[in-house]
């Protein structure tokens, strides 16, 4: 039998069933998400020249076996995000429309929505740990150290995944 297939909650924007997942909002860029899904395709027009689509929005998109942090069934990303302090005093679960799909969801449950929002696609390379987190090679052992030596402490905000999928 098929395993179903599960949707990445920090996809690409350009797979041809890529939907939007929600708006980047605010100074912290916190997403918020859509009520309903979107394609993708429908909104990449309006995003002005010279910004990159996943500097504001989220999307979504298959889970892939191809992706950089598939391992097997697994997605390694999230196991990365995870290490990292929940968003959000409330640690509430948002609302959103991909739940019942999201490969983050059913791999860790609410571990992975309590972090989500905090998630960036786009990475900024300034950002040390952004960037451990969106390297698929980086252990999390490695990520426990840095964090742990960090002066003032991971920031809750600013995960990013580096275009998954
Ligand atoms: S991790 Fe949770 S909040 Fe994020 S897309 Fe999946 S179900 Fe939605």
């Amino acid at each position: 039998m098929e395993t179903p297939v599960t949707w990445c909650p920090s996809g690409r924007p350009d797979r041809p069933e890529s939907q939007v997942l929600g708006v980047r909002s605010g100074e912290d860029g916190k997403v918020v998400y859509l009520e309903r899904p979107m394609p993708a395709a429908e909104v990449l027009g309006a995003v002005p020249e010279g910004i990159e689509p996943t500097r504001v929005l989220r999307f979504a998109s298959h889970c892939v076996s191809a992706c950089v942090h598939r391992r097997g069934n697994d997605c390694t990303l999230v196991e990365r995000v995870g290490v990292l302090p929940a968003a959000g005093e409330a640690r509430s679960v948002p609302r959103c429309h991909l739940r019942s799909r999201c490969q983050w969801w059913q791999q860790t449950g609410v571990s992975a929505c309590h972090r989500c929002p905090a998630v960036a696609t786009a990475v900024l390379q300034e950002d040390t740990l952004t960037t451990l987190v969106a390297d698929p090679a980086t252990t999390l052992e490695q990520l426990d150290e840095w964090i742990a030596q960090s002066p003032d402490g991971p920031s809750p905000g600013g995960a990013g995944s580096g275009g998954a999928g």
